[in-house]
């Protein structure tokens, strides 16, 4: 069996790992550079040059730096993914598709075989995956158990513990998992642990509190982190204040509520107020006397400042729940969307981390290590998902750039 490690020991994004033995290849994500990467992306020829015979992909979830590049794959390739996370991937280029020609992804999207979790899959009956739930900043987020000659492998994906459903992350581990000869995990936040980790319930309390002080918030987030959308949608029925959201954040809630609804009732979205076909003076009535809270994107400029032109008797605050790269000018991660909407709220700002309105998707450091714990990995760890030049410590073998062959087993770390 060989592993390669095509992307991402050096950078965070563009996951690709390849997994080939005899008779059978598979891949681990395929995603694409993150926005703002200067690497140079690989290209379609690149694409068909490295999935040539491979059997098929499995997505962890639906973030670009794991899916990205799923339109390149030739058609014979399957493709595997969560039914849920399928469903938000269409949602997604549908409404994106206003602006410019996806026709490539949504066919590719369409094409995609959704998988069940725990349910174990034969590639050729050499090579098995198994997917098993992980709480992330997307919903529909899964590791995958690899078995192949004799050999068991964890990829872990990007995950946490500090999301909602987090504390089922060792029980799965201990019961479904158990030891295992070689873990490949993210590292995104090695380096980082000093970071403070807020949790959801954290979030969500803190919104409370803005909910009472404040009539209209806009919060800027991802349109597809269902755990801070809940944090946000709660808040609201707490405080009695609308949560107002715009006709494709609705459709992609309705997902949310379809897939996880019933398994608890903190992602059943169904008392969201959908903008769809409203006009702001049209909602001025009903929300003059609630007040509200309105996820928003980084491309809603435009809505946000239409709105605020209705809702005059009070200053509108913005709760920023991204990661702060994006809102320091003139860096690698600037986004000029985002400085703008800022400056639309001069210092009427909840900020992030560091005013307790944001968290990372990714384990923190102490939850990386007690994994490897848990998993006990015999022949060694495969560190991914981070920054150059951040090292995983530990007792277990680590493997970084280079190849190496122990056990038959080879592992190439690019
Ligand atoms: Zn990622
Ligand atoms: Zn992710």
């Amino acid at each position: 069996m060989k592993i390669t490690i095509h992307r991402g020991v050096n950078q965070i994004g563009g996951c690709i790992t390849e997994i080939t033995t005899e008779n059978a290849k598979i891949f681990i994500d395929f995603g694409s550079n993150l926005p703002g990467s200067q690497k140079e992306e690989l290209k379609t020829e690149d694409v068909e040059r490295m999935t040539a015979n491979a059997d098929a992909i499995f997505y962890s979830h639906y973030h670009g730096d794991h899916v990205g590049l799923h339109h390149l794959i030739p058609n014979n390739v399957k493709q595997y993914m969560g039914a849920g996370a399928i469903d938000v991937m269409r949602c997604k280029y549908e409404a994106l598709s206003a602006h410019q020609d996806l026709s490539q992804e949504l066919a590719a999207t369409e094409r995609m075989i959704p998988f069940k979790e725990r349910e174990r899959i034969s590639v050729n009956n050499r090579i098995f995956v198994t997917p098993y739930f992980v709480s992330h900043s997307a919903f529909d987020a899964y590791m995958f158990l690899i078995e192949c000659e004799g050999k068991k492998i964890l990829h872990t994906g990007d995950f946490r513990r500090h999301g909602y459903l987090g504390k089922g992350l060792f029980p799965t581990l201990e019961k479904f998992i158990g030891k295992v000869d070689l873990l490949i995990t993210e590292g995104t936040m090695l380096g980082r642990s000093q970071e403070q980790v807020v949790t959801e319930g954290q979030i969500k309390q803190n919104t409370i509190k803005a909910l009472h002080d404040h009539k209209y918030i806009f919060a800027l987030c991802s349109s597809t982190d269902i755990d801070r959308l809940a944090s946000f949608y709660d808040a609201c029925k707490i405080t009695g204040r609308l949560f107002l959201v715009d006709e494709y954040q609705n459709k992609v809630l309705k997902v949310f509520s379809e897939y996880s609804g019933k398994k608890s009732p903190l992602y059943n979205f169904d008392r969201a107020f959908g903008l769809q076909g409203y006009k702001p003076y049209r909602i001025e009535k009903i929300t003059r006397d609630k007040g509200f809270l309105m996820p928003v994107r980084m491309n809603s400029l435009w809505i946000i400042k239409d709105i605020m032109q209705v809702f005059t008797d009070e200053a509108p605050w913005l709760i920023y729940s991204m990661w702060d790269g994006y809102a320091k000018e003139n860096e690698t991660y600037s986004n000029e969307n985002v400085i703008s909407i800022r400056k639309l709220f001069e210092n009427h700002i909840y900020d992030g981390v560091r005013d307790g309105f944001h968290t990372s998707g990714h384990a923190d450091v102490s939850t990386l290590y007690e994994v490897c714990k848990t998993v006990s990995p015999s022949i060694g760890v495969i560190p991914i998902h981070k920054d150059a030049g951040m090292q995983y410590e530990s007792q277990y073998r680590i493997f970084n750039e280079g190849c190496y062959k122990i056990n038959g087993l080879e592992i190439d770390v690019h």
